[in-house]
């Protein structure tokens, strides 16, 4: 019998576990390898180009990317980073971000632009990548998760003020937990 991907609930801004440091996860945990379908079918069900565990309320220091796709035209390319190291950054882009666990929020955001990365894939192998402009954002963007660090915490100050209203309602929704993400406004 086939395996149904499951919609796993998306955890928003103010809720404790996108705060956390994920530590190191063994690579050959079950629920690490059973959740991997799952962290990439939600991803494309919410139209992201990348999603952290945490992100749904796990704690395995892993998140899946695919900076390409799109619904219309491309068909998915995931790529999971299990344990991922930025080894090295180059240069600097400046991009507008959003988040899915930031619905309604978006704001130009610093980053390295040109990185690379280790990481374990889905075969538990060891792997290095060069990854530069969007792509190289995209997985600065999740790593971060990785860290407890959302990108409105590396906007601006003028930026921040100007959001600060929109994340504090954001917060003052969040449940530990509990997927509210349907009740949201677009
Ligand atoms: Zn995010």
């Amino acid at each position: 019998m086939k395996r149904t991907n499951k919609l796993l609930p998306i955890r928003l801004y103010g809720d404790a576990i996108l705060r956390e440091k994920l530590a190191e996860s063994d690579v050959n945990d079950l629920g690490l390898l059973a959740l991997i379908p799952d962290l990439v079918y939600t991803m494309y069900e919410r139209d992201g180009v990348g999603l952290a565990a945490n992100q749904v309320g796990s704690h395995f220091r892993m998140f899946v990317i695919d900076p390409h796709w799109s619904r219309e035209d491309l068909a998915p390319n995931p790529i999971v980073m299990i344990n991922p190291v930025i080894e090295s950054t180059e240069g600097e882009i400046v991009g507008e971000e959003g988040c899915i666990s930031l619905p309604g929020i978006y704001a130009d955001v610093h980053r390295a632009a040109r990185i690379t990365i280790s990481y374990t894939n889905v075969e538990g192998n060891r792997q290095t990548k060069n990854a530069e402009g969007f792509e190289a954002v995209v997985i600065q963007h999740e790593y971060d998760h990785l860290d407890g660090i959302v990108f409105t915490d590396k906007i601006g100050t003028l930026a921040k003020l100007k959001l600060k209203r929109k994340l504090k309602d954001l917060a003052a929704k969040a449940v530990d937990g509990v997927n509210i993400m349907e009740d949201l406004p677009e």
